[in-house]
């Protein structure tokens, strides 16, 4: 009897994965790749990621094998000059290609316990009021109290508990491959130039090692989306619209996807949740499917180990989807918005124009990127003051820095008045009596996610709203 099953070891099940073990929480994760992918899908993390993995002691890991970019992301290719003073330690878009990040996430995973069984493909759950029972296609059956789908956008978990996917179907199809090409590196250039003009969907360009990462409309959206595309449909799409197929030969990989944008209408049905793409599915203009699922998985992680270990108040599972859902519900209409602006059509276009200029105004810059970059997200905990409900962002103090301190997942009060106790809480929750030039609040509750839950100075309203995060005092 395992404490979580999760089905699924792309980045979101892996995520996690850790975030359970930090609780000790005995955690499986079945995946049914016998190997990681190659297929470069996500091409890097948005800065409340990258707080993330600042925030867990990942980030040398994940900056040693990547490459930082200035700025904080686009809007459909519009960039406006960056948001000054945006509210992060780490105001920069970090390259590091998908199987990169995915072996990073499940190398951590196993380091904190977590069991990982490949080549195992889930094929049925059931669940009744103790736990739930998962089969796998060589027919063992395993047994947990509870279950996440993290199986990703076609998830097997989310339609067997007939979760409502309600959106809108594909209406395009795009190839993607990492190839081999001919022309010469002018040639190509000058040919993507010409073409981007007018069909913002197409691309081709060295990846860095030898190869080149295209990507094209295809001729229509194809029944079986799990069918790698040959290369020959690929000259094809290529020569429809560049005139030239550059002679791209000899590829490390080929795929396709679509604009599919879909959004569960539940998260959990008794002892299963979903995460990730298991929730939701969105054009990947944008990047931010993979910074999603991370997310999910850093705000459903404690709250499950929590559940887990006996003391979760009531409904703090429940607000997994409370604060998750209306996050997502955001970032698909982002992407939805986005997906218009690159239609070559003279409608879209002409907004597009406007919203060139638009974005020239720094507070039109700073709205866009606070929504790209998952930085500008507010739970809402009620009335209060504008920190409550927001991540803290990291913060200089005099014994080093906020995030150091958040390793372990726990809850964490902040304590500038020296003045308040979490006695009664210190198995869950760390006290730090210190002072920081950035913080104009005499004390914060953060959440083991790193979200305000309260701010003050008496120890009274501390006390009445500790144990709506952190259940009743030991
Ligand atoms: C072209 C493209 C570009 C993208 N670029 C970006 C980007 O730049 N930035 C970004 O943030 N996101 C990007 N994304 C989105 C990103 O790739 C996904 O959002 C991300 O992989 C979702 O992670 P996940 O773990 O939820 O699901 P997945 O990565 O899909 O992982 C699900 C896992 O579950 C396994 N599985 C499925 N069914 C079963 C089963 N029955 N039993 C056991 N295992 C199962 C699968 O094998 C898979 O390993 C891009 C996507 C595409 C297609």
């Amino acid at each position: 009897m395992f404490d979580v099953i999760i089905s699924g070891g792309g980045p979101t099940g892996m995520m996690l994965a850790s975030e359970l073990r930090l609780h000790k929480v005995d955690v499986l994760v079945l995946e049914k790749d016998a190997e990681p992918s190659k297929a470069v899908r996500s091409l890097g993390l948005h800065p409340r990621s990258i707080e993330i993995m600042d925030q867990r002691g990942l980030l040398e890991r994940f900056l040693a094998h990547g490459q930082q970019y200035p700025g904080v992301g686009h809007f459909a290719g519009i960039t406006g000059p960056p948001p000054t003073n945006l509210d992060t330690a780490h105001g920069y878009v970090l390259g590091i290609p998908q199987p990169v990040t995915d072996r990073l996430l499940a190398e951590r995973a196993v380091e904190l316990g977590a069991q990982i069984r490949r080549g195992s493909e889930v094929t049925n759950v059931e669940q009744d009021d103790d736990g739930v029972s998962v089969e796998l296609s060589d027919g063992t059956r395993l047994r947990s109290h509870w279950l996440v789908g993290c199986d990703g956008g076609r998830s097997l978990v989310r339609r067997l508990l007939g979760i409502g996917f309600p959106g809108e179907p594909a209406k395009t199809e795009w190839l993607l491959a990492e190839v081999e090409v001919t022309t010469t590196p002018d040639e190509l250039t000058k040919v993507v130039e010409e073409v981007r003009r007018t069909h913002k969907g197409f691309g081709i360009g060295p990846t860095g090692d030898g190869l080149h990462r295209a990507v094209v409309p295809a001729a229509s959206v194809a029944e079986d989306r799990t069918s790698t595309p040959t290369l020959e449909e690929f000259r094809t799409q290529l020569r429809a619209y560049a005139g030239t197929d550059f002679g791209v030969h000899s590829p490390r990989w080929m795929s396709r996807f679509t604009d599919t944008t879909r959004l569960a209408d539940q998260y959990r049905v008794g002892r299963v949740l979903l995460a990730g793409d298991a929730a939701h599915v969105h054009p990947p203009i944008g990047g931010q499917g993979l910074n999603l699922g991370i997310q999910d998985a850093f705000n459903l992680g404690w709250k499950l180990a929590a559940e887990v270990t006996g003391w979760a108040p009531k409904g703090l599972l429940d607000s997994y989807f409370t604060e998750r859902h209306p996050v997502a519900e955001d970032v698909l209409t982002m992407t939805r918005a986005q997906s218009e602006l690159i239609s070559p059509e003279p409608g879209p276009q002409a907004v597009r124009r406007m919203l060139t200029e638009l974005a020239k105004f720094e507070d039109v810059g700073r709205f866009l990127a606070e929504k790209t970059t998952s930085i500008g997200i507010r739970y809402d905990f009620g009335e209060g003051p504008e920190l409550l409900g927001r991540r803290l962002r990291d913060i200089s103090l005099s014994r080093g820095h906020l995030y150091g301190l958040t390793r372990q997942g726990r809850g964490l009060l902040l304590d500038q008045t020296g003045k308040l106790s979490v006695r009664g809480w210190t198995d869950r929750i760390d006290y730090i009596e210190d002072v920081s030039e950035e913080l104009d609040s005499p004390a914060v509750l953060l959440r083991p996610d790193g979200h305000v839950a309260w701010i003050g100075d008496k120890q009274n309203d501390l006390l009445r709203h500790l144990p709506t995060w952190f259940g009743s005092a030991s």
